[in-house]
């Protein structure tokens, strides 16, 4: 049988990476286990806000909790909107795409990289971490209709096309949380 993990989030593109990769373990949204809090994401790092959370997590319900923070780091913006990117511009995933793409209208270096770091946090206290980059550039418009967030603003130097136009296959063979994922299993 499948030990039961938790996950620290709402967001199902995510839940479905998370299952494809940790295959051993039965993983539920943990408002679905019974946790609804929000818990504020007050870290300076991607690792300090998934360790809060899951921490948070693991805590109030008992069991095994697993957390990610991720986000967008554009060189030219000085690594902004990084552990802001979900609440860039105080709207939506459409929203902060239009405010990044107005944020680098005149900008010709478009180098960019998401970060996904993972905590996975046991009721023993244990904690296991792990990071994953994915590197490429933002693109002048929107292309494809798949994923969420900033993946149709976002040419991949691996898939030589943009997430938005991935499958969700091809985005986890080489995405930032597909990588943070196969360290964390390779620790497991
Ligand atoms: P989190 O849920 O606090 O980790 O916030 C992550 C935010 O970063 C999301 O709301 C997206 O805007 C962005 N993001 C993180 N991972 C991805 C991805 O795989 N594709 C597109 N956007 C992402």
């Amino acid at each position: 049988m499948k030990e039961k993990a938790v996950l620290a989030s709402s967001n199902r593109h995510k839940l479905e990476e998370f299952r494809a990769i940790l295959r051993d373990w039965e993983i539920v949204f943990a408002s679905e286990a019974g946790f609804t809090d929000d818990v504020e994401e007050t870290g300076a790092t991607f690792a300090e806000n998934a360790e809060l959370k899951a921490r948070a997590v693991c805590k109030a319900l008992g069991v095994p909790a697993i957390a990610d923070d991720s986000g967008l780091c554009v060189e030219a913006l000085g690594g902004a909107p990084g552990v802001y990117s979900a609440r860039y511009s105080g709207g939506g995933d459409k929203e902060n795409r239009t405010l990044l793409l107005k944020n680098m209208a005149d900008v010709e270096e478009r180098r960019a990289c998401f970060v996904s770091a993972i905590a996975f946090v046991f009721p023993d206290g244990k904690i296991i971490r792990a990071e994953g980059r994915t590197y490429g550039e933002i693109l002048r418009e929107e292309r494809g209709e798949h994923g969420f967030g900033y993946d149709c603003l976002f040419w991949s130097d691996d898939l030589k096309k943009s997430f938005g136009e991935a499958t969700e296959e091809e985005k986890n063979s080489v995405s930032h949380r597909g990588r943070a994922l196969r360290a964390l299993e390779a620790q497991l």
